[in-house]
């Protein structure tokens, strides 16, 4: 069973580059922004996003924080 607002399986963030473990280069890829948005709820998701936010800021320091919130909370609305 999944845990709500964890990683899909097969599409686990590896950090700290933030690449998906489905070989996709950014952490959530399309498939697994895809597999959230349909098994976790809308707080949870939010919950999640802004702690990925908080983290990718820090292991990513070359993102800007625009492009970190298109990436991890952008498509979570
Ligand atoms: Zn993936």
């Amino acid at each position: 069973m999944m845990i709500r607002g964890s990683t899909p399986p097969g599409h686990a963030a590896v950090r700290p580059q933030w690449s998906c473990s489905c070989g996709q280069r950014c952490w959530p890829c399309p498939t697994a922004r895809t597999i959230l948005l349909l098994t976790t709820d809308r707080l949870s998701l939010a919950r999640s996003a802004t702690t990925w936010v908080y983290d990718a800021a820090r292991e990513l320091p070359d993102v800007t924080p625009a492009e970190l919130f298109d990436r991890f909370v952008g498509w979570t609305r």
